[in-house]
């Protein structure tokens, strides 16, 4: 059982040993709940083409310096043969929030997946107007991926400006995806300038809250080309209220995701293996993840996809990429998931986690925390 003021307690938590512990817990409260298989998702990167402007991101609209691509029909479904002959159950197709990709043509893609293949055809198109969710989901896509980034509302606002005219709403769309039957996915980044730990612990308490079937999480890696990178867009916290951006913390937030919501998948993300290329996907696979997703973009348009620099995909051959994390897999003593790895619901006499209070969070912040009300924000 575990509260929000568990979570905090165990986001400052600096002892080896017993976060020795909290990596064992998670690892058994995965292994009861989802099990030994590992289940791999071919990542198709269709597009870096984005009307945004979000501070944190290499793919935003401002960033001249970036060449963009856009996927056609032909070369997304050789992907997607790709991942059909290396067993994968399931398509991601992600992109930046491109109205080039037209809401007919796409729906008529995801039929055609559909249509030729047993995958289930995950989406990351940003936030799209309900209309295009509700037509691809009548085309048949499965799953849909939004992280709500931060839950904290002005740190979120600095860093991802609204649309003119539009309100950005994450949480409202997470709730239509729900409601439109999709398999629905968050996730936040860890480490943004800015972003507190009890601000970070209120984001895992608002994963369970949110019921999600996905949660990814992965570090805060700064960009060069953008204004969080540069410095520039900050909410000012005190040193000791930063939460770093570090392997560790990454760690943490995958181990205490999987204690509030046993029964998500949970990916081992590219973003950790890039701030460790040797082991980061093996420890975030035994500290409470289950899911990896191998990058199966075509080669030349990989590197135009920089949401970050030196991302660990860069120079992965999907053919040695996949042999290499078959063996890998095994010799964690775990299995390659077999279908499409949609959430389990196990039969429950009672919730995992306690009715969870907030107000032991803000009891916190107002004995312990006094420098956070002093906060500014700068543009
Ligand atoms: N456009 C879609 C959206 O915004 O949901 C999907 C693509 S977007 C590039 C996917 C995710 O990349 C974002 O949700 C964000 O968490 C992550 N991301 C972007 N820039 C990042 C950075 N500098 N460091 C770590 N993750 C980043």
């Amino acid at each position: 059982m575990i509260n929000p003021l568990d979570i905090l307690h165990w986001l400052h938590e600096e002892d080896q040993k017993r976060l020795e512990e909290l990596w064992q817990w998670a690892d058994t409260v995965r292994r009861e709940n989802v099990g030994d298989e590992v289940h791999l998702r071919g990542l198709i990167e269709i597009s870096n083409h984005c009307i945004r402007q979000c501070g944190y991101c290499g793919l935003r609209f401002g960033n001249q310096e970036l060449e963009r691509y856009r996927m056609s029909e032909e070369e997304i479904m050789a992907c997607v043969g790709e991942a059909e002959r290396y067993g994968y159950g399931t398509v991601v197709l992600q992109s930046g929030e491109d109205y080039g990709i037209e809401t007919k043509w796409f729906a008529n893609l995801i039929r055609h997946i559909k249509g030729e293949t047993q995958l289930a055809v995950t989406l990351s198109l940003g936030e799209r107007p309900d209309e295009d969710l509700e037509t691809w989901r009548k085309a048949g896509a499965d799953r849909y991926l939004l992280r709500f980034e931060t839950s904290d509302e002005t740190l979120y606002h600095l860093i991802h400006p609204p649309l003119p005219g539009r309100k950005s709403n994450r949480l409202a769309i997470l709730k239509a995806l729900k409601k439109r039957g999709y398999e629905t996915g968050s996730g936040v980044m860890i480490g943004i300038p800015g972003q507190t730990y009890a601000s970070l612990a209120r984001d895992i308490d608002l994963f369970h809250k949110l019921d999600l079937d996905m949660i990814g999480v992965g570090p805060y890696l700064p960009h060069p080309q953008t204004p969080l990178g540069q410095g520039e867009w900050k909410q000012v916290i005190s040193k000791d209220e930063q939460v770093p951006n570090t392997e560790q913390m990454t760690y943490k937030v995958i181990a205490l995701t999987r204690m509030v919501c046993p029964e998500a998948n949970i990916p081992s993300t590219t973003a950790l293996a890039t701030i460790n290329r040797e082991q980061g996907r093996e420890l975030g696979l035994m500290r409470g993840a289950n899911v990896v997703m191998p990058n199966l973009t075509p080669p030349k348009y990989r590197a135009m996809y920089e949401i970050y620099p030196s991302k660990a995909c860069m120079k992965e051959n999907p053919r040695d990429f996949h042999h290499s994390l078959q063996h890998r897999i095994r010799s964690l003593g775990r299995r390659i998931g077999k279908g499409r790895g949609d959430r389990i619901h196990q039969v429950r006499s009672k919730p995992p986690h306690p009715a969870t209070d907030r107000n032991l969070l803000d009891l916190f912040e107002k004995n312990e925390n006094n420098k956070l009300r002093g906060s500014k924000i700068f543009r």
